[in-house]
């Protein structure tokens, strides 16, 4: 499915830190193509909906805190695999245990300041974008196609 999308925020911290070129040059030395990009600043309530899911953690309110704290770049990415592949490209979520070679295994130390957000699930990345982008987003489609991809 070269089709796939996944949501990918880079948080207030990736951007105060100038990590934003890096952050997508990763994604796309890959392979994967850019569908959509936005910096923005979002309210306390779009962030509560978008983390709806961690409501009951004790973190939850720290975590709006953060994402509200500034900027952040809201971004779909497309490719085969790409929910996954984008996951491990992120590492995982405590940067203690991300791997070096991972966005937050080069880039963070603390899981209240892990520079990125990326979907779950295909299931939770249409959500996601549907939240973030919900007039859509540009539909076009890389002539690289042929060069990283078979069929
Ligand atoms: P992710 O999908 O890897 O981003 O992780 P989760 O969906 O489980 O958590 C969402 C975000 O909440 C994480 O990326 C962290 O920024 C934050 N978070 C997760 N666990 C903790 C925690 O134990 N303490 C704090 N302060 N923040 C956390
Ligand atoms: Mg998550």
């Amino acid at each position: 499915m070269a089709n796939e999308l996944t949501f990918i925020m880079i948080k207030p911290d990736g951007v105060q830190r100038g990590l934003v070129g890096d952050i997508i040059s990763r994604f796309e030395k890959k392979g994967f193509f850019l569908k959509a990009m936005k910096m923005v600043q979002v309210e306390r309530s779009f962030a509560e909906k978008h983390y709806s899911d961690l409501s009951t953690k004790p973190f939850f309110g720290a975590l709006v805190e953060y994402i509200i704290s500034g900027p952040v770049v809201a971004m779909v990415w497309q490719g085969k695999g790409v929910v996954a592949t984008g996951r491990k490209i992120i590492g995982a979520t405590n940067p203690a245990q991300s791997e070096p070679g991972t966005i937050r295994g080069d880039f963070c130390i603390e899981v209240s300041r892990n520079v990125i957000h990326g979907s779950d699930a295909v299931g939770s990345a249409q959500k996601e974008i549907a939240l973030w982008f919900p007039d859509g987003i540009v539909d076009w489609h890389s002539s690289a196609h042929p060069w990283i991809y078979e069929n």
